[in-house]
């Protein structure tokens, strides 16, 4: 008998954006290799499973993809429902692919489970929509960071383009991303809003521009952020009470104590 891989979304962070595909899978599944950016309480539903962390955390040890490949092919001969627990949706920046391909080489059955994705939970945060009738008719999904053999210079393309950018992975590569857009005739004043630990109880909303974002990503982000960049995204009035001396809103929200009063 061989068994069945589920690579499923776990969401941006906050266990409650789970689907409750993903919840029934993880209840039911035999052994669930997990993402280090997954929430316990997420993996705790996964009762009766044996629990496995292939966590991936920049600059962290992580287990090397083609070694995760491997333990998803061997326990499907071994389990009848192995889950493969990804943050947000697996189908973006999380090298689905890889997993997907090495599994269907090897003629295991495989299902894709999808979840929110980090940029939809910043998008929440802000409360500012993506798209916007009439000015955002086109938002690019880009990260600048680059796999080896990869050209480095085509990753904007798609932001350069668009209407509105979802950056993943993109504090590290600020003054990268600032650098490019702006040669590419974006705005220096165009507004970006930086969403760190979205959907968490410490996530944290950062508002600046494009020429101010290397000075803002660089200090003291650490938590998984998210960059929103489009005419959409400055800081609106109701935020004013936030506003620090240079003009920069700084806002955290805690939405456990938010939600209870
Ligand atoms: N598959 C995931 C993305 C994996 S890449 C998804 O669909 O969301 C990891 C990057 O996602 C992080 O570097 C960060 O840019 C973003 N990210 C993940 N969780 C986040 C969170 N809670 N808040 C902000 N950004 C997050």
């Amino acid at each position: 008998m061989t068994g069945t891989v589920y690579l499923v979304g776990a969401g941006p962070g906050a266990p409650d954006l789970l689907t409750l595909r993903a919840a029934r899978l993880l209840g039911d599944a035999d052994i669930v290799f997990h993402d280090a950016l997954v929430h316990p309480e997420t993996i705790a539903l996964a009762a009766r499973a044996e629990k496995i962390a292939v966590g991936k955390r920049c600059g962290r040890l992580s287990t090397a993809q083609q070694f995760i490949n491997k333990r998803l092919v061997d326990s499907a001969h071994k389990h009848r429902i192995v889950v493969r627990l990804k943050g947000g949706d697996p189908m973006l920046f999380g090298r689905a692919q890889e997993e997907l391909s090495a599994l269907e080489a090897a003629g295991i059955q495989c299902e894709v489970v999808p979840g929110v994705t980090a940029a939809l939970a910043a998008a929440a945060a802000v409360r500012t929509s993506l798209t916007q009738r009439g000015s955002a008719r086109s938002v690019a999904f880009a990260t600048p960071r680059v796999g080896a053999g990869e050209n480095t210079s085509a990753w904007a393309d798609g932001l350069k383009a668009a209407d509105a950018g979802a950056i993943y992975m993109g504090v590290g590569e600020a003054a990268n991303i600032a650098a490019t857009l702006i040669d590419a005739g974006k705005p220096r004043t165009l507004p970006v809003a930086i969403v760190e630990n979205a959907s968490l109880p410490d996530q944290c909303i950062r508002y600046t521009t494009l020429a101010a974002l290397p000075q803002l990503a660089a200090a003291s982000i650490k938590g998984p952020a998210l960059m929103l960049i489009g005419s959409q995204f400055a800081p609106r009035d109701t935020l004013a009470d936030d506003r620090t001396p240079d003009a920069r809103v700084e806002r955290c929200r805690d939405f456990a104590r938010s939600a209870a009063g």
